[in-house]
C-alpha cells in the first residue's frame, strides 16, 4: 500500500527534511584530504541528536552508523570507519532522519579535493539523473518513468544505472511502498498520486551496473570495481511541480559538488 499523507504529516517531514539537509551541508564541508569517514559519522550523530531527532540508520537491521559513506568503487550503504580521504576520491554520504514519528531521506556524492574531469562528469550525471527523475513525480506519471527517466539519462552518456538497489516510499517507516528502481519501462508501475512521499535514488556507474557484497555484510561495491555516484532526494507529489523537502530552500547541490 502506498501511503497518500496529510498536510499535518507533510509538515512534520518537512522540519525532518530540513534538518536532513542543514546535516549534508555540514557533512560536504568536512570532506577533506585526510578526514576519516568514522568523523563524518560522529559530526552527523552529533549534528542530529543535538536537536532532537534520531539518525533513521543507525541500528536499522543492525546497521551500525548513523549514515552510509560509499567511497569510490562503493555504490551504496558503506559503512563508515578509519578509511581517511584521500584527494581525488568521491564520497557518497546518504542519512535519514526520524522525527516527530516521520523519517526523510537523502544522499549526496562530494568530491575530495580536486577530481578528474571523467569523474566529475560521472557525479554531474548522477545529479542531472535526480533531477530528470524528480520531473516525472507528477500525478498520473507511473513509478517506472521515474526509472526510466534514471536509466534515460545514465545510459545517454554512456554510464549505468544500478540494478539491484532501487529507491523507496516513505514516512513513518524509512522504507516503504512503492520500490523504485533505478531501470525500467514508461508507463509500468503503480500510478503517482498527490500525498505520495517517494525516494528517488539514481546509482550510477561508469561500467556496468552490477554490484557485489563485501564481507561486511553491508558494503555494495560494482562488480567490475569501477566508480559509482549517488544522490537522493526526499520529495512529495503534488497537483503540480514535485516539491523537494531534503533541499535547502528547494535549492540543488552544486555549491556542494563544485567545491573542488
Ligand atoms: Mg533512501
Amino acid at each position: 500500500m502506498i501511503h497518500i499523507r496529510s498536510s499535518k504529516e507533510l509538515a512534520k517531514m518537512r522540519r525532518g527534511g530540513r534538518l536532513v539537509a542543514e546535516t549534508l551541508q555540514i557533512l560536504a564541508k568536512l570532506v577533506k584530504p585526510g578526514v576519516s569517514t568514522r568523523e563524518l559519522d560522529k559530526a552527523a550523530y552529533k549534528f542530529i541528536t543535538s536537536r532532537g531527532a534520531k539518525p533513521s540508520f543507525l541500528g536499522y537491521r543492525g546497521f551500525p552508523a548513523s549514515i552510509c559513506t560509499s567511497v569510490n568503487c562503493q555504490v551504496v550503504h558503506g559503512i563508515p570507519g578509519r578509511y581517511r580521504l584521500e584527494e581525488g576520491d568521491i564520497i557518497g554520504i546518504d542519512l535519514g532522519v526520524k522525527w516527530d514519528g516521520y523519517h526523510t531521506d537523502a544522499a549526496i556524492t562530494v568530491p575530495v579535493g580536486k577530481i578528474d574531469p571523467e569523474t566529475l562528469k560521472l557525479v554531474e550525471v548522477t545529479l542531472e539523473a535526480l533531477k530528470a527523475a524528480i520531473a516525472e513525480a507528477r500525478p498520473g506519471k507511473r513509478v517506472e518513468d521515474i526509472s526510466f527517466a534514471i536509466q534515460s539519462t545514465a545510459e545517454a552518456e554512456g554510464f549505468s544505472a544500478t540494478k539491484n538497489f532501487v529507491g523507496h516510499g516513505i514516512g513513518k517507516k524509512v522504507h516503504e511502498e512503492p520500490q523504485i528502481p533505478n531501470l525500467g519501462t514508461p508507463g509500468k508501475g503503480p500510478r503517482l498520486k498527490p500525498g505520495m512521499v517517494l525516494c528517488p535514488e539514481p546509482m550510477i556507474n561508469v561500467g556496468t551496473g552490477e554490484t557485489d557484497l563485501l564481507e561486511d555484510g553491508w558494503t555494495a561495491v560494482t562488480k567490475d570495481r569501477s566508480l559509482s555516484a549517488h544522490f537522493e532526494h526526499t520529495i512529495v507529489v503534488t497537483d503540480g511541480e514535485p516539491e523537494i523537502i531534503t533541499a535547502f530552500d528547494g535549492g540543488w547541490y552544486y555549491n556542494l559538488i563544485n567545491n573542488y
